[in-house]
């Protein structure tokens, strides 16, 4: 309201995890002394199969990124035509769809849970239908079981975009073990991070082959192409980031769930304001702190409340706003009408991620729930203010 900002130095929602200069030389020298740099060379094999341990899954073939693992499953998999999938998420779950040519057919999802609501995937499956791909949004384990009964009595693959999921476990077991394939990404701003990169898990070793070989153009042996593969190779610098990262990883998400925490305790006391509901039986990675807004009851929207944030130099995210069923490439499919997609629809216009990250402070919590009372305690006036800007 005119006054300087909370945080002069801004405040964003995620900060990577980076390893020291002292921690990487030694890998950097033996990389560049051996000039093996990628190709199958030895880090990647040891973070595979790190990743693979830390994982609880059979296969993990790293890749140069999670887009990348979506579209190298998609083809492995052999889908096409129609794949059911949710509108509620990053650009890349549908995007990877389009880009092999098949149509994404938007699922509404569950308003508590915000993952894709299983019992509105059986209307949607037609004839050309070959597969379901749910995301496991903000970590939280989808409904795993009634996926698997509906995919295999309609004879369906499924790809579970793991992107925000990487260290959960569902009832015990690791969440890359679910489905025809998980995708993790490995992007700066996930909860673990190889600069880029992402991997592809799975329980197959027929499939974990094809996908190691579609991964380097398709390219078998010295004789031998097997089929239209690609370049989705992750590089040896990349795997000695993520085998540093990886060591930091369970310290990391205990960090993290001790900010989540006291985050819930301070915003649960404010009219207005819900948690994403959790799966029951999850081991969560507190990848995200999201809080969804009730304007009725918090005062103001939660556009409203992000500009408020914003002002104040905390750069919350509407994760995700756009909805992907509301973007112009998308909008004109029949799925994607409003009127079938209510949940998600209301969801992305009343969601913000917060600041969550391992070396955020309690402080730092604090202050931001402090904004949260205030937009709710001085609501009628902001909503005044802003009208008399905009
Ligand atoms: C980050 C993300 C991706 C894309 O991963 P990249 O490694 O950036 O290509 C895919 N799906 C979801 C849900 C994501 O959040």
């Amino acid at each position: 309201m005119g006054g300087k900002p909370l945080f002069k130095n801004k405040i964003y929602v995620t900060r990577p995890v980076v390893p020291t200069i002292e921690e990487l030389a030694p890998y950097l020298e033996d990389i560049l002394g051996s000039r093996w740099l990628t190709n199958d060379g030895r880090y990647v094999r040891e973070l595979e199969n790190k990743l693979a341990e830390f994982l609880g899954v059979p296969y993990c073939a790293a890749v140069c990124n999670g887009t990348m693992g979506l579209l190298l499953s998609i083809r492995a998999l052999g889908l096409s035509g129609e794949v059911i999938t949710t509108p509620f998420t990053f650009p890349a779950t549908i995007h990877a769809l389009e880009w092999c040519n098949i149509t994404p057919v938007f699922c509404d999802i569950d308003p508590l849970t915000y993952n894709i609501d299983v019992s509105k995937i059986g209307p949607l499956i037609s004839p050309r239908t070959t597969g379901i791909m749910p995301v496991h949004i903000f970590g939280n384990p989808c409904d795993v079981g009634e996926i698997e009964r509906i995919a295999e009595y309609h004879e369906l693959k499924v790809i579970y975009d793991a992107a925000h999921a990487f260290g959960v476990e569902h009832q015990g077991k690791g969440i890359g073990g679910f489905g025809d394939a998980s995708i993790f990404s490995f992007h700066a701003t996930k909860i673990f991070n190889t600069v880029e990169g992402g991997a592809i898990c799975c329980r197959d070793a027929e499939l974990d082959q094809r996908l190691r070989d579609f991964r380097n153009f398709g390219i078998r042996s010295e004789e031998e192409v097997i089929g239209p593969g690609i370049n989705a190779k992750m590089n040896e610098i990349q795997a000695a980031f993520g085998i540093l990262n990886l060591k930091k990883v369970r310290g990391g998400i205990q960090k993290r769930r001790g900010l989540f925490e006291r985050y819930h305790g301070c915003l649960s006391k404010i009219p207005g304001l819900r948690f994403q509901r959790l799966s029951p039986g999850v081991s969560y990675n507190y990848s995200y702190m999201i809080i969804e807004i009730i304007p009725e009851d918090f005062g103001l929207t939660r556009d409203e409340v992000y500009m408020c944030m914003w002002q104040e130099g905390i750069k919350v995210r509407k994760y995700f706003w756009p909805l992907c069923s509301n973007y112009p490439c998308y909008n004109a499919l029949p799925s994607a009408n409003k009127d079938l997609l209510p949940h998600a629809n209301r969801i992305s216009e009343r969601v913000l991620s917060l600041p969550l990250y391992e070396d955020m402070t309690d402080g730092d919590v604090d202050a931001i729930t402090e904004v949260f009372s205030s937009c709710h305690n001085y609501a009628a006036e902001i909503r005044r203010l802003i009208s008399s800007v905009l």
